[in-house]
């Protein structure tokens, strides 16, 4: 999927800085390198044997090993053998150490590259994770990183041990008749053509390809998390079809890289031994004086030479395929982190908070969600901010603890521009109930207690609870405080999962306290306790809370009421009353709906209608 800041390196660059990540393994690279070259060299060796075997049978007593060490003596019957198997011993150390270390640098890559990937998550700015689905961002960690590990770890092993065998090899051969050879090194460059307009295939088709699993992912994610909507809308036909269309997408694309690759290794095939032929008539026409052996030996060596470079060709499939994973792994690490510029640091904060002439617009689009917007929450008040669903309220929110940058207007806290703080600091001195809760899949203790809160003493993690009127609960459950919630506290109700995210803003024991619809998933019994709660650490803290319940912040300091990203309306609750206007309407209908129960035709409150369990909300 393509998001701003993608741009196509060049295959050269990208190999190059994915070697870079290599620095750290330096020292197993060159024993593997060390390795490779051992196995490499025994190839031409092993061709050399047969040399003086097919001496030794033609010219019985001839030839003896003149000039080679330990066997240089011995009769031929015992040299020949022994120096087979000492070829082959060699061979076997230099795989061991070649394949082994590689293995350690190349496992070693991919956990670097994967840890890269998720820190740079943690530190991507909410509009990446806007602009990105998950399924992507998923499949980036999981395939794309394998993919890599394919350039990393085959395609190195292959292009080094092949390209040194053949390297051996070829020296071996223009040693032996460099004539002769030279015909064979004539193809060389038409193998690279081939090469090299297959690589530009397999890179086109591998990049969709990637792209293809990201969707596939995407879908089954999707349809996992929303398994319930899907079952009770009879949605099992369409994910269904929309699940296979992109699995069929998928093996479409698999197929077409394994065509290019099918095609290209016979053709790859005849070149080669089409040339080898010509060297074979060429033996046989052009003699001269050498031996059998020499001939056996050069035919043999010659034989060998197919192999690798089949190999070698066969291997930049791989590389374009770690290349274009590359690409897309380093596209995301080079995405801009959260901007942290800030470089003021406080241990607490007293809580005032002042907005000055605030506007605001999502990245790349023109509507303006904020407009104008200026207030003040001295510390330790609360201030309420209602209005119809879509009019700004969670983007107000978001925008204190920076999970946004805005451009237009101020957000000062103590009289500091929330730009000039450290993010982390910032975000200390703030406990944020959003309006989806966010449990993680572990205990009770730990969410509540999580990130910067964990190890916190259990009685504390107990006293959050109370006062998120979680205990009750809690304490029913089978393990307690030590019961997991499942993935995203499925196992719990919804009002359960938001008094757990209350709990754990609670524990913060932040100076400023971000509600967003915290309390509507709860029933008004539940409610009147959290309320009491709230009541209780609203004190001395500064509170903003955003309501669906009007009832839940009539004792507000000021509501404010938005509409289409301005405050039109501001006051006290009497105050807002009588004025007889937005917020005045708004209470007459929900007063209303909890008279008579019934959703009559409401003036501002239409998408309330949306959802059945909202009775009695604002949105
Ligand atoms: P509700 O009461 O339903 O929670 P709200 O007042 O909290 O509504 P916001 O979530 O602030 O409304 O949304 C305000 C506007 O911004 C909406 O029109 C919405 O479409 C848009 N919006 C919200 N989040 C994003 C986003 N991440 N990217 C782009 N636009 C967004
Ligand atoms: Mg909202």
């Amino acid at each position: 999927m393509p998001h701003p800041g993608e741009h196509s390196l060049s295959s050269l660059k990208i190999y190059f800085r994915l070697l870079g990540y290599l620095r750290p393994f330096i020292g197993l690279f060159v024993t593997s390198l060390a390795g490779f070259i051992i196995f490499a060299s025994a190839q031409p060796m092993e061709a050399s044997v047969l040399k003086f075997f097919v001496d030794g049978l033609t010219t019985p007593g001839a030839s003896t090993f003149h000039g080679v060490p330990i066997v240089g003596k011995l009769d031929l019957a015992y040299g020949v053998p022994l120096m087979l198997v000492l070829i082959v011993f060699w061979q076997g150390i230099g795989s061991f150490l070649g394949n082994y270390f590689l293995a350690r640098v190349s496992l070693g890559l991919i956990h670097d590259l994967r840890l890269a990937l998720f820190q740079s998550l943690l530190h991507l700015p909410n509009s990446y994770f806007d602009q990105n689905n998950s399924g992507h961002l998923i499949s980036r960690i999981t395939f794309n990183v394998t993919m890599v590990t394919g350039a990393a770890t085959d395609a190195i092993k292959i292009v080094i041990r092949e390209g040194l065998t053949v390297v051996f090899l070829l020296g071996y051969l223009l040693w032996m008749n460099w004539k002769l050879t030279l015909v064979m090194v004539a193809i060389l460059p038409v193998i690279g053509v081939m090469v090299g307009s297959a690589s530009r295939k397999f890179r086109k088709q591998s990049k969709k390809i990637q792209s293809a699993m990201g969707d596939l992912t995407h879908i089954a994610s999707e349809t996992i998390q929303g398994y319930r909507v899907v079952r009770s809308f009879g949605g099992e036909d369409y994910e269904a079809a929309r699940f296979r269309a992109s699995s069929e997408a998928n093996t479409n694309k698999q197929l077409r890289m394994s065509r290019t690759s099918a095609i290209f290794t016979p053709a790859l095939q005849l070149t080669t031994f089409t040339t080898m032929s010509v060297v074979l008539f060429l033996v046989l026409l052009l003699r001269g004086d050498a031996s059998a052996g020499d001939l056996v030996a050069y035919i043999t060596a010659a034989g060998m030479m197919p192999k690798p470079i089949r190999q070698l060709s066969e291997v930049s499939a791989t590389i374009q395929k770690g290349l274009a994973g590359a690409e897309s792994i380093f596209s995301q690490l080079d995405e801009k982190p959260e901007s942290d510029n800030g470089t003021v640091e406080r241990d607490r904060v007293a809580g005032r908070i002042e907005v000055r002439n605030l506007s605001f617009s999502y990245p790349g689009s023109a509507q303006k969600v904020l407009d104008d917007i200026s207030f003040t929450i001295e510390p330790g008040q609360m201030i309420a901010l209602v209005g119809r669903s879509g009019s700004g309220k969670s983007t107000l929110a978001s925008l204190i603890p920076r999970f946004y940058h805005h451009e237009h207007g101020h957000i000062l806290v103590d009289g500091v521009d929330v730009e000039d703080f450290t993010l982390r600091n910032l975000r200390r001195h703030i406990a944020l109930v959003t309006q989806q809760t966010s449990l993680f899949n572990d205990t009770v203790a730990n969410n509540i207690a999580y990130g910067d809160l964990a190890g916190a003493p259990r009685s504390e993690i107990e006293k959050a609870a109370e006062a998120a009127y979680a205990r009750e609960f809690v304490e029913k459950l089978p393990e307690g405080y030590d019961t997991l919630v499942g993935e995203n506290g499925v196992l719990l109700s919804g009002g359960q999962r938001q008094r757990l995210a209350i709990a754990r803003a609670i524990l913060k024991d932040a100076p400023i306290l971000i509600f967003d619809e915290a309390t509507s998933a709860l029933d008004t019994e539940s409610e009147r306790h959290i309320q009491k709660a709230l009541d209780q650490v609203m004190k001395n803290r500064t509170t903003l809370v955003i309501a669906h319940r009007l009832s839940t912040i009539e004792k507000a300091d000021v509501i404010m009421v938005m509409d289409q990203g301005r405050i039109v309306e501001r006051g006290t609750h009497a105050e807002l009353l009588a004025l007889n206007g937005y917020y005045a309407r708004l209470h007459a209908v929900q007063f209303n709906e909890d008279e008579e129960g019934s959703e009559a035709a409401l003036p501002h409150a239409s998408s309330s209608l949306n959802s059945p369990g909202s009775h009695g909300t604002l949105t």
